[in-house]
């Protein structure tokens, strides 16, 4: 079976969505393989989202990713870097689908509720990053 990463970002889990979405999660059929709650150093925000240095909007999402604790997941099922995608909705959650947990949950493109893997490269390193004895 497929593995992915998901966090539950600080705006979500400020919000007190963390148990909706694991609800989600659990009636969407992942397995929660491990799970733990954290508050990223700056220093481990920009390493997890190298990949955007130099983008417009990667201070603000340092900032966001740093602006509260997180849950992190990692979550397996068939297909499951597309699967949670999916449930996510579009990264800005006023394009996301309704039922989506982004449409749901998500306030504005920067303050999007969750993130999630989107290549089973990336979810390999994502899941390193998180969870080295997996
Ligand atoms: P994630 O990687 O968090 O699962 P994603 O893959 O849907 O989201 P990316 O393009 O990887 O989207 O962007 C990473 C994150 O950066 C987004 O989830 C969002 O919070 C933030 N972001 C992306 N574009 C913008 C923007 N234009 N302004 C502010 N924040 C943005
Ligand atoms: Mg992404």
């Amino acid at each position: 079976m497929e593995r992915t990463l998901a966090i539950i970002k600080p705006d979500a889990v400020a919000a007190k969505h963390t148990g909706n979405i694991i609800d989600i999660i659990e009636n969407n059929d992942f397995n929660i393989v491990r799970m733990y709650k954290t508050k990223l150093s700056r220093d481990q925000a920009e390493r997890f989202y190298a990949i955007h240095k130099g983008k417009s909007f990667f201070e603000e999402l340092v900032c966001m990713m740093i602006s509260g604790p997180i849950i992190v997941l990692a979550l397996e099922k068939d297909g499951a870097i597309k699967a949670w995608r999916e449930l996510m909705g579009d990264t800005n959650p006023a394009n996301a689908a309704p039922g989506t947990i982004r449409n749901l949950y998500g306030i504005s493109i920067g303050s999007n509720a969750t993130h999630g893997s989107d290549s089973p490269a990336t979810a390999v390193q994502e899941l390193a990053f998180f969870f080295p004895d997996l």
